[in-house]
């Protein structure tokens, strides 16, 4: 089994609680109003990774990272190789948070969700909102979106233990990157 990712960080620091190795998958079909991922929507971007082979690369930075973070692109939207990564992610010890689009009722009555969900410890649901846009909480960018913690290994606390914030980055290629949730407006402007 493929899964295709638009790109991935394997250590940082603000995409969840603790050090984490991020994922942003690539596919999206819920197209949000002022998605900041938009050139993830396309399911056809991105890379094709043999999920087993993105297992041992996670493994590889297992010491390193509290757990993983799925981001999008719509993880959802390619299930089966999210619930088979999780589950290995699981059973490292490490855990997991997964962002979705979609809203919890609506994928509740999904068997795969069902599945997934028993691998995941924090799962954030809800579509960016422009006009509910607030920074205030802990890696979300509007109001609407909601935290559900579905195991003990945390809990809300969390919410308000973690700021918002911006990394950036520049890659060999003098390539800028900026991760995180916040207002990324200005620091664009600074980086053109
Ligand atoms: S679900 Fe996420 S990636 Fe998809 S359109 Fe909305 S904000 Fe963008």
């Amino acid at each position: 089994m493929d899964i295709r990712i638009n790109s991935y960080i394997p250590i940082t620091d603000v995409e969840g609680v603790g050090t984490r190795f991020a994922i942003w998958v690539q596919g999206c079909s819920i197209h949000c109003k002022g998605c900041a991922n938009s050139h993830m929507w396309n399911f056809d971007g991105g890379t094709a990774y043999k999920v087993i082979d993105f297992i041992e690369l996670i493994k590889s930075y297992k010491d390193k990272i509290e757990g993983i973070t799925w981001l999008g692109g719509e993880p959802t939207e390619q299930i089966k190789a999210v619930i088979e990564i999780s589950k290995a992610v699981q059973e490292l010890g490490l855990s997991v948070i997964l962002f979705t689009g979609n809203e919890f009722k609506y994928l509740e009555n999904n068997a795969d969700f069902q599945e997934v969900i028993k691998y995941v410890d924090i799962l954030i649901d809800g579509r960016y909102e422009q006009d509910k846009t607030d920074y205030s909480r802990a890696w979300v960018g509007s109001s609407n979106q909601n935290y559900y913690f579905l195991t003990d290994r945390y809990n809300e606390s969390v919410i308000t233990e973690y700021k918002n914030k911006i990394e950036v980055r520049i890659n060999p290629d003098n390539k800028i990157i900026m991760t995180g949730m916040g207002d990324f407006s200005k620091l664009s402007e600074l980086a053109r």
